[in-house]
């Protein structure tokens, strides 16, 4: 029986999905950004301005400390990892929102040699000292021209990145 109810057209320009394991068996995929410090992309968002990776830091004790002009949803996969300016501790399983315009000093706790978080990061990040003096800054672009250099460099290909990028 014919349906009253127009069928919703099918768009050619919608975006590609995306669908990767998202701990890489490769570990060439992980970007080095700082010492004991490595990303791995999931997706850049070029046209709203933002990105989704998971950041894996092998060391104890501060990590950075930074400020995020937009909104940050986390998903923390294994270890530990906390802010100073908190008193909660985020665990594997746990979920953090951290809201637009926070300054906040992430810290791996001694009992945790490894955390893996995935981030869904909004706008950028903007790194600063203990005075609150800006000393670095990510977007989605810096992010894509950092992996580009990384993956020229270890055989990926430059062009490695471009299946993340919307
Ligand atoms: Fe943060």
């Amino acid at each position: 029986m014919a349906s009253s109810v127009p069928s919703i057209p099918i768009s050619p320009d919608y975006p590609a999905e995306i669908a990767v394991a998202a701990v890489p068996d490769d570990p060439r995929v992980w970007v080095p950004q700082a010492p004991s410090v490595w990303f791995r992309p999931l997706m850049f968002n070029t046209v709203a301005g933002g990105w989704c990776n998971l950041l894996k830091v092998t060391t104890t004790g501060i990590v950075s400390r930074h400020r995020h002009p937009g909104a940050v949803f986390g998903y923390v996969i294994s270890g530990k990892w906390k802010y100073d300016e908190h008193d909660w501790t985020a665990e594997a399983g746990s979920f953090v929102y951290e809201p637009p315009g926070e300054i906040h000093t992430l810290r791996v706790p001694p009992e945790s040699s490894e955390m893996v978080t995935f981030f869904n990061i909004s706008g950028a990040m903007v790194y600063v000292d203990e005075e609150g003096r800006q000393t670095g800054y990510e977007d989605a672009f810096t992010k894509i021209q950092l992996c580009r250099d990384y993956y020229d460099s270890n055989g990926l290909g430059a062009s490695y990145v471009d299946q993340f990028i919307r």
